[in-house]
């Protein structure tokens, strides 16, 4: 077997890096359907315990839902279980395709390719439609899958400040020499829940003849009024060239994700995205899930008001019991504490209240930004958000930070 020692050194040194910062990121064992309520168990210690869920994408509560499982096991009965094929070859059936124009139409765009996820609809969708003469001008916040996504393409990079609109228009003039320009953006920005200035994006995009994309993974389904996504809550449905989403978060959960929007850039996707091309086909499974998901939100906002009922309430207690929020209307609630052992021993104390979140610090969020995020669902009732309310005013008494801003919690417990 060669295992060459050297690099068998060097992996376990960087094992031993990662544990001793304190970065190691354990996972729990969770022994039941994904839900408001589940059971979790440490398997470093802890034993299972029941706990409520407060950090799942779950954001409609639909990922165990009957009507969504029932509609699974008829995919899984009517269409068998995988199709051991790429779309081109003979992977595509029809509830494929009609999935696709569902989307279409819930959001608003002319055409939709799918993906096996929608870190692979991000790896394809640039290297597609930019080369070297292109420019693709950033977020400096967006997800790790654009990230990754404007790696594989050619075209040149431009980052501006989070959502600074001077500095965005600042790159546009920079960039007036190629050939086009594409705009990128997340929806919703998962570490703080703050929405994209779209109604601003889309009015830069056309005085500077740009296209425009948004990641909306953490908005399609329940922001905006019907629930369509960024692009409605800005009012600027239509505008937005492409929309690149996930199927495995508020759609249900299961996976799979799509590249919706102009239906020329959508048709060359679908002859030259290699993630689309050289990789497995979503099953009848999930696409008989996720579009019955999309005909029930398509029908009723009902789970989508409730949620934000939800979030609103929850927000709206957190910030009375004196927790420094950061403000916003979704139902990522990052609860500041600045600090990253205090984020990290908080979340462990409401994890003994029954309370499941968990403590974000650098580097997945600005060093001195430690927080914990909640993530609401319309799968909680008032119980559980009562309950976590009181579990997180107890374990923030303990901690002498209710009603504290950054300056006095940085000053007893430093950054
Ligand atoms: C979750 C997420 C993704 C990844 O989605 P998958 O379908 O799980 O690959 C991509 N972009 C953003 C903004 C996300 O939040």
């Amino acid at each position: 077997m060669a295992y060459p020692s050297n690099a068998k050194e060097y992996y376990q040194n960087e094992l031993k890096g990662i544990k001793e910062a304190g970065l190691n990121k354990e996972e729990r064992y969770i022994h039941s359907p994904q839900g408001a309520d589940i059971k979790v168990e440490f398997p470093s210690g802890a034993p299972e315990k029941e706990v409520i869920n407060f950090c799942a994408n779950n954001y409609l509560g639909l990922s165990s839902n009957p009507e969504v499982v029932k509609a699974a096991h008829q995919g899984l009965d009517a269409r068998g279980y995988g199709m051991s094929s790429v779309r081109f070859i003979c992977g595509t059936q029809d509830i494929h395709r009609e999935l696709e124009n569902k989307f279409s139409k819930f959001l608003g765009t002319e055409d939709t390719i799918l993906f096996p996820s929608c870190m692979d609809a991000n790896a394809a969708v640039f290297d597609v439609l930019l080369d070297r003469q292109d420019a693709m001008i950033a977020d400096k916040l967006v997800h790790a899958s654009i990230v990754d996504g404007m790696r594989l393409c050619k075209a040149q990079q431009y980052v501006y400040k989070h959502s600074n609109m001077e500095h965005l228009e600042e790159k546009l003039q920079e960039s007036q020499e190629n050939r086009f320009r594409m705009i990128i953006t997340d929806g919703v920005f998962s570490m703080d829940g703050d929405i994209a200035k779209l109604d601003n994006i889309c009015d830069l995009a056309e005085k500077y003849n740009a296209i425009v994309l948004v990641d909306d993974s953490h908005s399609t389904g329940f922001v905006g009024k019907t629930g369509r996504g960024t692009h409605e809550h800005c009012g600027v449905m239509g505008r937005v060239d492409l929309i690149t989403t996930t199927m495995g978060k508020a759609l249900g959960g299961a996976s799979g994700g799509c590249v919706s929007g102009r239906k020329d850039m959508i048709d060359l996707l679908r002859q030259r995205a290699r993630p689309y091309l050289f990789s497995n086909t979503v099953p009848p499974v999930i696409v008989s899930a996720a579009s019955k998901v999309l005909d029930v939100i398509s029908k009723t906002t009902e789970r989508r008001d409730k949620l934000e009922k939800n979030t609103l309430y929850f927000r709206k207690r957190m910030t009375e019991a004196g927790f420094d929020i950061k403000e916003g209307i979704h139902p990522i609630v990052p609860i500041m504490l600045y600090n990253a052992k205090l984020a990290s021993d908080f979340a462990k104390d409401l994890y003994y209240e029954g309370i499941y979140v968990i403590g974000f610090f650098f580097p997945v969020v600005a060093k001195g930004e430690a927080r914990i995020r909640v993530q609401i669902s319309a799968d909680h009732e008032m119980e559980h958000l009562d309950k976590a309310i009181t579990a997180f005013t107890k374990i923030g008494k303990k901690y002498d930070i209710l009603g504290k801003g950054k300056k006095d919690i940085v000053e007893k417990y430093g950054l």
